[in-house]
């Protein structure tokens, strides 16, 4: 049998590990943090998801919040609801990401922590891989860093030559919202959804342009100038208790398109592209990634495809299931975060409501 290295340890990455390991392939998967850790996420996953994780013993026996109503609002704080048909539920990254660490060292992947992988070479059918501890060979990789490594400029990709304007900025906070629904509120340069995870309590998550952080100089700032101005928003901030002493930050989001193989390195997740947040589909769009790249290595493990129909076969899948999403989402983004398109899509969506609902599901997947 053929062994497997995966590189990067978010939902793509230990999904896959589950995946091969359960079916007897030995993984490597190297992740550069200790579980467990908060992530810049909003942590809504969209249920087309359910019935693949629970048959998979992915989803932790928790009693999740089920979301299935959405609200808009603009910049100035006009608002409309729509019923999500597919809908939702919310579970924080820390609870999810640790879990699925847990069954990974269950099913017996080797799971190196703090371990950064720095350089992915490709020679004579292996790949040799160096981390900041060793090198290791495999015969298979998969990339499953998320939206921006280093490893991307070890790669050449494209994409990472282009800064990227975008930051994303999350707390966990106790506040008064339904427990069924996910918000939207737009506000100039960006976007802010919540919704409520495990444990009683709500992620707030936003996508702001670094101009808007760059012209006040820090969060806390920005946010009274800019954030405030829709009612909304400054009502949350102003009234919820914040659990954390200071936000996570990433920096440089890019939905730039990608490339699904890259040096024969099967790309999953964000790693493979990313959808803007607004649409709530990275987390499925990751799992289902794992999820294909999974069942086609094994079948190269299995010696029943060849290196090149792999690739190619994946390649094929991948571009099938998500580019026409990612296109999609790319689109709508540019109706969110400016006074005169917000209110045009809360508009959209208070009054043209089979369109918004289209609108959702050009950005969804199906039941898989
Ligand atoms: C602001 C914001 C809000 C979002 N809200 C939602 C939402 O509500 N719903 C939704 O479905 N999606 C949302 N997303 C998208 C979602 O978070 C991603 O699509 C998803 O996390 C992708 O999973 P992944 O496994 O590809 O990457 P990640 O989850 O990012 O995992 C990548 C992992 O690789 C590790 N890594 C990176 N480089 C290396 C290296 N060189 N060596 C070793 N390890 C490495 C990282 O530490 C990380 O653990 C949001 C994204 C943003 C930015």
């Amino acid at each position: 049998m053929k062994n497997v290295f995966i590189a990067g340890g978010g939902l793509a990455g230990l999904v896959s590990a589950c995946l091969l390991a359960k079916k007897g392939v030995a993984v490597t998967l190297a992740e550069r943090k200790t579980y467990p850790f908060h992530r810049v996420c909003g942590e809504y996953i969209s249920n087309e998801t359910i019935p693949f994780l629970k048959s998979n013993n992915l989803l932790p026996d928790l009693h999740l919040p089920q979301i299935n109503q959405f609200q808009l609002t603009s910049v100035n704080g006009k608002s409309a609801e729509l019923t999500l048909d597919l809908g939702g539920f919310g579970i924080s990254r820390y609870t999810l990401d640790h879990f699925l660490y847990q069954q990974a060292i269950s099913l017996g992947v080797n799971v190196l922590l703090n371990t950064e992988v720095e350089d992915i070479r490709f020679e004579n059918e292996m790949f040799e891989i160096k981390t900041n501890h060793q090198t290791l060979q495999a015969d298979v990789v998969l990339g499953a860093f998320g939206k921006r490594s280093r490893l991307d400029v070890k790669l050449h990709r494209d994409f990472i030559q282009a800064r990227s304007p975008y930051a994303g900025i999350k707390y966990h906070i106790r506040t008064n919202h339904p427990s069924n629904t996910i918000a939207l509120h737009n506000f100039k340069g960006g976007y802010c959804g919540i919704s409520e995870v495990d444990g009683n309590k709500q992620t707030l998550c936003y996508l702001t342009h670094r101009n808007n952080l760059k012209q006040y100089g820090n969060i806390a700032d920005m946010e009274k100038a800019v954030l405030y101005k829709n009612p909304f928003l400054k009502s949350i901030f102003e009234n919820a208790e914040f659990l954390y002493v200071k936000p996570e930050v990433i920096n440089e989001i890019s939905f730039a398109r990608k490339t699904p193989v890259t040096n024969h390195i099967l790309m999953t997740g964000d790693s493979a592209g990313m959808i803007t947040p607004l649409c709530g589909n990275g987390m499925a769009m990751a799992i289902h990634s794992a999820k294909i790249a999974s069942e086609l290595v094994l079948e190269f493990c299995n010696n029943r495809v060849t290196r090149t129909e792999l690739e190619r076969e994946y390649t094929h899948k991948w571009n099938a299931l998500f580019a026409r999403r990612l296109w999609a989402g790319r689109q709508i983004q540019k109706l969110f975060g400016a006074e005169w398109t917000s209110n045009l899509a809360v508009n959209l969506v208070g009054r043209v409501k089979p369109v918004a609902g289209w609108l959702v599901k050009q950005t969804h997947g199906d039941i898989f």
